[in-house]
């Protein structure tokens, strides 16, 4: 495995130092954080009881020997970690090295190896705060590097490939996943086991590539990147502390209360249906907005969007709606909207209206 923070160029087959490179493709930075992509298994046939993270980059990249047919690639491993545990620590590391490498003249597009898990948020976060229309594109895997018909060598050929494509610029931050190209702000993982893991409910994918050929079908609509006021340069490691809780059947406050007593600035609701929330929950969750907690309200559901709901319910008792984002995508821009001083209901709604 290689060291965090360690770097190397690629050219052709060589994984391992600096080689002649040419000068007609795409300079592409590969920044490996861990995840199955980068796992291995004791035999081929384990697709559940493996290590992710363990596989280092160079040997991530040599498994990929096309690459060299693409791009320039360089790489560095930032970290070697199970994607579930993300921290936000992580985040502004990887963010803060996106923005680093984009500002360069050398470089032309980054992408990022990840674990599938927490992916999406990941991709959504760099999406509104990178710095850069260059792009940035995200892979990961659901088979480990050491299985039969592992998906991630194809799936880190394409992104790269993406990565280097005109027509990824100035689109947001994308994932490249089994072919298809989606939107950061829309994708989500639909699977626990098939390698057709990630999809853009409803709204589908921005495109596909396949085969070296990179085509878009629409376009990012919502600002993103270099259109947002947000950056991790001024949350810096000062991130609000945010939670999510849900509705159900039978629920009750003792979670929303906790948090409350916790401290926390911000709740985000996955509810039910049209986000709506249990009545015991909903009354916890408006004794935490009128002392000053963010409510967020977002669908346990997994598709479709949540619409304001009237003057003589949440709206009234100072409750925000995520629109189409599910609870841990708005979680990150509940974070970020926190961040950057945005305090009130009305300020906040503006938020994930626009972004
Ligand atoms: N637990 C793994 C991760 O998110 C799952 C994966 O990558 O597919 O890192």
């Amino acid at each position: 495995m290689a060291a965090a923070g360690a770097s190397l160029t690629i050219a052709a087959m060589n994984t391992s130092t600096t080689t002649s490179t040419s000068s007609a493709l795409p300079r592409i930075a590969v920044l490996a954080t861990g995840g199955t992509i980068a796992g291995a298994a004791p035999d081929a046939t384990n697709t559940s009881g493996y290590q992710a993270g363990v596989v280092g980059v160079g040997q991530l990249l040599a498994a990929v020997p096309s690459l060299a047919t693409v791009a320039n690639v360089q790489a560095e491993q930032v970290a070697s970690v199970d994607s579930k545990d993300m921290a936000l620590a992580l985040w502004t590391k990887l963010a803060q090295r996106v923005d680093e490498l984009l500002a360069s003249s050398g470089i032309d597009g980054v992408v990022i190896t990840h674990g599938t898990d927490t992916l999406e948020e990941t991709a959504y976060l760099l999406h509104l705060t990178v710095k850069s229309d260059k792009p940035v594109v995200v892979t990961a895997a659901m088979r480990p590097s050491s299985a039969l018909s592992a998906d991630g060598p194809l799936n880190l050929l394409n992104a790269v490939t993406v990565a280097g494509s005109a027509h990824a610029k100035g689109q947001g931050v994308l994932v490249a996943f089994n072919n298809r190209i989606h939107s950061a702000r829309d994708v989500v993982k639909t699977s626990t086991y098939a390698v057709d893991a990630f999809h853009s409910p409803e709204i589908g994918a921005l495109g596909w590539v396949q085969d070296g050929r990179v085509e878009f079908q629409r376009a990012v609509v919502r600002p993103h990147t270099t259109a947002t006021p947000f950056a991790i340069a001024s949350t810096g490691a000062q991130w609000p502390v945010v939670e999510v809780v849900t509705s159900y059947a039978g629920a009750s406050r003792i979670a929303v209360d906790a948090l409350v007593a916790a401290g926390v600035k911000g709740i985000v609701v996955a509810g039910t249906g049209n986000g709506s929330i249990h009545a015991t929950v909903q009354t916890a969750l408006a004794e935490a907005a009128a002392k000053g907690v963010a409510i967020v309200r977002s669908s346990r559901v997994g598709s479709g969007h949540v619409m304001r709901n009237g003057a003589a319910s949440d709206d009234t008792l100072g409750f925000v709606t995520a629109g189409a984002l599910n609870p841990y995508k708005a979680r990150v821009l509940l974070m970020l909207a926190l961040a950057a001083g945005h305090a009130t209901p009305v300020a906040l709604q503006q938020v994930f209206d626009t972004y």
